[in-house]
């Protein structure tokens, strides 16, 4: 402990991705030992340990570096936001989507995501608090959060993003609306959705976001709220063949850092791709409350 800014803790998720990240260690643990005097290594057993390592080692190393997939980021995301005294966080990409890893410009590449923590730049990074939870890359409510449920593992594996995608469609059959009153600071929104989506991260399930300009450092949350809508018009805008062309009178774009979500019967809610949330929801933005290794020319 006598030098603490060389103790880095390495959490990982042997279940991740294809099951193979014990195997990539050895990829991985020459370069870091030589950056770090002192590194530790937890393997996660069952969930709510990556959370747990976070809450009891977050405030004595200066780095904790996450190699799973997004559901070990979100509760590394969880364990280390409450800490007062809180350590770089860095992401070697382990997952299927790796969603915050690809916002952040690390290389998918296992090794050469390890180099970009070698070189150690740093970016701040907004972090949004949901009730008691805390998210990095999005929340959402609707198609996104059914999207997610509806992922059959099979398709998961064998064809990644592109599982996420055919299952997108796939709901998109069955899209239904919900009623609801979302306050976005201040200004009430009372509206029928068949999806409600708050951005942080540029990326949701491997694809490139579906919020224009949306960005992971300005202190501010963009939201998204699509009304119910003809189905062609909705596949067009989760092909991503309308990104970045103006938004039909249908979807509501509005960035805001205080938001209450309110619905006539507790609705899930979908964070990071973690379903552990209920409404009613006040989501708060922290202005650049981590700080994670990214790609300087990302
Ligand atoms: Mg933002």
């Amino acid at each position: 402990m006598e030098n603490q800014t060389d103790q880095a803790l390495v959490i990982i998720n042997p279940q991740a991705g294809n099951g193979n990240l014990v195997n990539s260690l050895k990829d991985i643990l020459p370069d870091l030992s030589m950056k770090y005097n002192d590194l530790k290594i937890l393997h996660t057993k069952k969930e709510g340990d990556a959370k747990e390592f976070c809450r009891q080692y977050g405030e004595h190393v200066s780095t904790v570096i996450v190699f799973g997939g997004d559901g070990t980021v979100f509760e590394c995301t969880n364990g280390l936001a409450p800490l007062r005294k809180r350590p770089t966080l860095a992401i070697i990409p382990g997952g299927t989507c790796n969603d915050f890893s690809r916002t952040l410009g690390i290389p998918q590449n296992i090794k050469q995501a390890v180099q970009t923590i070698v070189q150690g730049y740093t970016a701040h990074v907004d972090v949004a608090q949901a009730n008691e939870h805390y998210f990095l890359n999005f929340l959402g409510m609707g198609l996104v959060e059914e999207v997610s449920n509806n992922i059959d593992p099979n398709e998961k594996s064998l064809f990644g993003k592109l599982g996420y995608y055919l299952s997108t469609i796939r709901t998109l059959k069955e899209a239904d609306t919900f009623n609801v009153s979302v306050t976005i600071d201040g200004q009430q929104y009372n509206e029928k959705l068949v999806m409600l989506l708050i951005g942080n991260g540029e990326y949701i399930g491997g694809m490139s976001s579906f919020i224009p300009n949306v960005s992971y450092n300005d202190g501010i949350l963009d939201i998204l709220m699509v009304k119910n809508t003809d189905l062609q018009t909705l596949k067009e805008f989760f092909s991503s063949r309308i990104f970045n062309q103006e938004f039909s009178e249908n979807i509501i774009h509005v960035q805001g850092t205080l938001i209450d979500i309110q619905t006539p019967q507790p609705h899930s809610i979908d964070t990071d791709g973690e379903h552990v949330l209920k409404t009613p929801c006040k989501i708060k933005l922290l202005p650049g409350h981590f700080q994670m290794i990214a790609n300087p020319i990302s």
